[in-house]
C-alpha cells in the first residue's frame, strides 16, 4: 500500500452540522500542500447523523477514511484508534468543530520538516468561556510542575507528530491517557507555535464539567506520582504537628490542669483532618482504579467497521 505523506486525524462525536463545513475548508488546504495524504475520521459513537455524513464524505473525497466505533470511548481513544491505522510520515490531529483552523496545517508541517518531532500549539485569543480558560491555566501550570515537562497549552488538540512519535504511542496500549502529554514523553525535539482559535462553529462542547474533571485526573495521575508523594508529605507534616500539640497539652495539664472548653474547636480540627484523609484515599483510589483498568487488559476501544481503507 502506498504510504501517504500526511495523515489528518479528526475525532467526531455528534458533529453533524460541522462536518461538511470542516471538509470544505480542510480539503483545499490539504490538497494545496501537493503531498499525498489521508484524512482519518473516527466516529466515536455519535448519536446524530455524523456517521451517515462521514460515509458520504468517503465516496465524495478521495483519501477520506472512517473508523466506526462501537460506542463512545472518548476523544483520546478516537485519536489513538486513528493513530493505529494511520500511515503518514506526518500526523496532524484536529478537532471537528472548527475551533482549530485547518489553514494552520501547512505551518505545522513546516515545523516537522525543519526537524522537530512534536509540534504543540498555543491558542491565540482563545475563544472559550472564562471558566475553561482559568481552569486550563491551572492545569497547565500544575502539570508542568508535576511532570517536569514544559508545554504551554495541553488542551489544544491541533498538533503535529513525526511518524516515530506515533509508532511509540502505538506501542503503549494505555487505556487511560492524555495524548499531548504522552507524545511529549517521547519527544526528543519538541517545539510550540501559536495558532489562532475560533469559537465552536455549531453544536455544543462534548465535555461536561464531570468529563473535564475525569480527563484532568487522567492527565495528573497518568504522568506523575507527585499527588501520592504530596499526600504522604502532608501526612508526615500532620503527624509531627499533632505530636507537638499532644506534648503541649500534656505540659499544660501539669501547669494549669486539664482543659474542657473548646470541644467544638477540636471537632473543627478533626473534621479538617478527616477531610484530608478522605481526599488521600480518593487519590490512592484514582491510581488503583487505573491500575485495575490496565490489568484487566480489556480492549481500549472496539471498532465496528471501517470505510475507505483498501481491504
Ligand atoms: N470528541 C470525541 N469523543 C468525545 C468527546 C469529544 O470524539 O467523547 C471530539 C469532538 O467531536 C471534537 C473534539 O473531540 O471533535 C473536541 O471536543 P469538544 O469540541 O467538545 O471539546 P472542547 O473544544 O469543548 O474542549
Ligand atoms: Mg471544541
Amino acid at each position: 500500500m502506498e504510504q501517504p505523506y500526511l495523515s489528518i486525524v479528526v475525532p467526531v462525536y455528534n458533529e453533524e452540522s460541522n462536518l461538511a463545513p470542516l471538509m470544505e475548508r480542510l480539503y483545499p488546504v490539504v490538497k494545496a500542500t501537493g503531498r499525498t495524504f489521508e484524512i482519518l475520521f473516527t466516529n466515536d459513537g455519535s448519536r446524530d447523523r455524523s456517521l451517515e455524513i462521514l460515509r458520504t464524505l468517503v465516496d465524495e473525497y478521495p483519501g477520506v477514511k472512517v473508523i466506526e466505533f462501537n460506542g463512545n470511548f472518548g476523544q483520546h481513544m478516537a485519536i489513538l484508534a486513528a493513530f493505529e491505522m494511520s500511515l503518514g510520515r506526518i500526523v496532524i490531529t484536529l478537532d471537528a468543530d472548527l475551533q482549530n483552523p485547518p489553514e494552520e496545517i501547512p505551518r505545522l508541517m513546516t515545523e516537522i520538516e525543519k526537524g522537530y518531532d512534536v509540534v504543540g500549539t498555543i491558542r491565540q485569543k482563545r475563544q472559550d468561556s472564562l471558566f475553561r480558560k482559568l481552569a486550563s491555566r491551572l492545569v497547565n501550570i500544575t502539570t508542568n510542575k508535576m511532570t517536569g515537562m514544559k508545554m504551554s497549552d495541553y488542551g489544544c488538540m491541533l498538533r503535529a507528530y513525526h511518524r516515530n512519535i506515533i509508532d511509540n504511542i502505538n506501542r503503549c496500549g494505555e487505556s487511560t491517557t492524555f495524548i499531548p502529554a504522552l507524545a511529549q514523553t517521547f519527544a526528543s525535539k519538541p517545539t510550540e507555535i501559536e495558532v489562532s482559535h475560533a469559537e465552536r462553529a455549531a453544536g455544543e462542547s462534548k465535555y461536561s464539567l464531570y468529563k473535564l474533571i475525569r480527563l484532568n485526573f487522567d492527565l495528573m495521575t497518568g504522568f506523575s506520582v507527585v499527588p501520592l508523594q504530596l499526600f504522604a508529605l502532608c501526612g508526615i507534616i500532620t503527624s509531627v504537628l499533632s505530636l507537638a500539640f499532644a506534648i503541649f497539652l500534656l505540659i499544660r495539664r501539669f501547669i494549669v490542669g486539664a482543659e474542657v472548653e473548646g470541644v467544638f474547636t477540636l471537632f473543627a480540627i478533626l473534621f479538617f483532618f478527616i477531610g484530608i484523609i478522605i481526599m488521600g484515599i480518593g487519590i490512592v483510589g484514582e491510581y488503583v482504579g487505573r491500575i485495575y483498568q490496565e490489568v484487566r487488559k480489556r480492549p481500549r476501544f472496539v471498532v465496528r467497521r471501517t470505510y475507505g481503507f483498501d481491504e
